[in-house]
């Protein structure tokens, strides 16, 4: 890993300390690191995945620091919480827009639902069961390409 800029943060993460202030939180060596840590980020990260390359660069990390802070910036925009195959948060940084994810049970893969696919569920929801889908929470399971071709080799399986 590169060295560490221990200088100003890159937009849209240099208003963070002030906008943590306006809210009573102090901008702590922790808070900054986590900080530092999702400028790397593409995409998406789980929560826990998340306290683990805090805790790299700083073992004293706290897990609820972590969590906090990460529900601070869901509110100003800048991650986007989901769920995914078996519950657990996962965060999409810097979001651009909402969006469901595919979750690929063989290699764990995530891909996002594309829009018009999301459009056509949301609206086949709605008609059917007046539902309104909050398409940010939406994860649906199964097989990416890749895996799905492999299956069936792995079916044919050549004995030693
Ligand atoms: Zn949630
Ligand atoms: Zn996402
Ligand atoms: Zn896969």
């Amino acid at each position: 890993m590169a060295a560490r800029q221990v200088a100003g943060l890159a937009e849209p993460w240099s208003g963070v300390p002030a906008m943590l202030r306006r809210r009573g939180l102090r901008w702590t060596p922790q808070r900054r690191l986590l900080i530092e840590v999702l400028t790397t980020i593409q995409g998406h990260i789980t929560g826990a995945e998340l306290v683990e390359r805090c805790r790299g660069l700083d073992p004293s990390t706290i897990p609820s620091t972590v969590y906090r802070t990460l529900d601070v910036l869901e509110e100003l925009g800048l991650v986007r919480h989901c769920h995914g195959a078996d519950g657990r948060e996962e965060y999409h940084v810097l979001p651009a827009d909402d969006h469901g994810h595919l979750y690929c049970g063989g290699c764990g893969a995530v891909a996002e639902i594309p829009e018009d696919a999301a459009a056509a569920l949301t609206a086949a929801l709605r008609a059917s069961h007046g539902f309104s889908v909050d398409v940010s929470h939406v994860t649906i399971v199964g097989r990416c390409p890749r895996c799905a071709r492999a299956e069936p080799e792995a079916e044919v399986g050549r004995g030693p």
